[in-house]
């Protein structure tokens, strides 16, 4: 007998009925002898209806009230389930971020969890309840109600499970697992039974919405079993784990993808030992995530900066470098939007050089004009067209033969 944090995101709370449903999988856990802990999102698209009606009210909200209007769905989904669970005859308690002990960063909309303080859902575990905790929130240091960025309920997941020595985390979702890319776009995706980490850390980081990259880096960082599973099915899903033994002649384990990019250009800028971190400076204080960059060859000491933003933070970035012509000394900003992001990623390309190469020319057969490009060492990243996203992903697909189940995947 152990402990177990489930989470069941959006789509699985959806209505009554699913969340009579979630309150079954539970049950199902609990009576294996386990203590369970449960985390769930908002019901349905309810933050996203939330987000709307901010926007109904105004152009430029304040972080600290989205934060409370935001952290009001996950509450809704904890009594509900926890009602549930009692009216099918079991012992349950439903807790807040604040209540469940998750503190934040002072930080609102993107906080990471510093601390959680697990007395209060040690003590109920003891009395055999089971626990319900509303996902996506915690509370600073200075007791404001704080988010963890969209899609942080698995955060919130990992990192109770990591707090209270969980066993295990299951993710309940809509989709049976992680895939080689996501099912809803590219029909011949394939589940993985397994990836490591680190290859998960950049599917999620490189657009695979399926996980919280924080929640990934924390079951990294606290060696937690995590495991993505379908709501719906008792099958088995896709294990996260360390598992080096399966990434033999494996090359591209998967391939994540995300539109709304622009592309930020600087022209005529004069160069000096301080350009490039006065820029870059400047638009992290302004909490804009840069993401790739490239500078052109020098000339007469002028250099042209592209970089990449997503198409949101645009006008914030024009913004804050128009508020720096005069210290940047530059001639013009130039963008270019609706790009996309496609990534292939596989912890075998450390070892195979020619992986991008193979991937410019299967995007070239395909006519698709790369428009930037970042690597690392598992990881090979294409800037392109928004229109040509899904094609260049169902073609990279097809050539890097992710459809076929691998002698090397296990
Ligand atoms: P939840 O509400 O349960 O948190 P999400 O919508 O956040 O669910 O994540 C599940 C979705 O992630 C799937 O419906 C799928 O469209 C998307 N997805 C993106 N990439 C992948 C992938 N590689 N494997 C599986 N799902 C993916
Ligand atoms: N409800 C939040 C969101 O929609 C958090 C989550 O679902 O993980 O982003
Ligand atoms: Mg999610």
């Amino acid at each position: 007998m152990g402990l177990i944090v489930q989470k069941f995101g959006g789509t699985s709370v959806g209505s009554a009925e699913k969340i009579l449903h979630v309150a079954n999988r539970v049950i199902e856990e609990k009576k294996k002898g386990n203590d369970v802990v449960v985390v769930v999102s908002a019901m349905g698209k309810s933050t996203d209806l939330l987000v709307n009606l901010a926007r109904d009210i105004t152009k430029s909200p304040s972080q600290r009230e989205m934060d409370m209007l935001l952290s009001t769905g996950e509450q809704v989904t904890i009594s509900l389930l926890t009602m549930a669970l009692t009216e099918k005859g079991y012992d349950a308690i439903s807790y807040t971020g604040w209540q469940a002990g998750i503190q934040t960063e002072r930080v609102h909309g993107n906080a990471r969890i510093t601390d959680i303080k697990t007395d209060k859902i040690d003590q109920q575990l003891k009395e055999g309840k089971i626990i319900v905790v509303a996902g996506f929130q915690g509370m600073s240091s200075d007791s404001e109600i704080t988010t963890l960025g969209r899609g942080g309920s698995d955060t919130t997941a990992v990192a109770l499970a990591a707090a209270l020595n969980a066993e295990k985390c299951d993710i309940y979702t809509d989709v049976p697992g992680v895939f080689t890319t996501d099912p809803r776009v590219v029909k011949s995706a394939r589940k993985l039974d397994a990836i490591s980490y680190d290859e998960m850390l950049e599917l999620a980081n490189l657009g695979a919405g399926v996980l919280h990259p924080r929640a990934v880096e924390f079951a990294k960082n606290y060696e937690i079993p995590l495991e993505v599973r379908s709501s719906m099915e008792s099958v088995p899903g896709t294990r996260i784990e360390e598992a080096a033994s399966m990434e033999e002649n494996l090359i591209v384990r998967g391939i994540a993808f995300e539109d709304q990019i622009t592309r930020v250009t600087i022209t005529g800028l004069t160069t000096g030992l301080t350009t490039l971190s006065t820029i870059f400076t400047t638009l992290a204080k302004r909490s804009i995530n840069v993401d790739i960059i490239i500078q052109s060859a020098t000339s007469e000491n002028h250099t042209s900066i592209s970089f990449s933003v997503k198409t949101d933070d645009l006008e914030k970035t024009v913004e804050v470098l128009e508020d720096y012509k005069d210290a940047l000394k530059f001639k013009k900003i130039e963008t270019e939007n609706k790009l996309a992001k496609v990534s292939i990623v596989g912890s075998g390309m450390v070892s195979n050089p020619g992986v991008a190469a193979e991937m410019f020319a299967v995007l070239a057969r395909k006519n698709i004009q790369v428009k930037m490009v970042s690597t690392s060492e598992i990881k090979v990243s294409t800037v392109i067209d928004q229109e040509d996203m899904v094609k260049a992903v169902e073609a990279l697909h097809d050539a890097f033969d992710l459809a076929k189940q691998s002698s090397a995947v296990l």
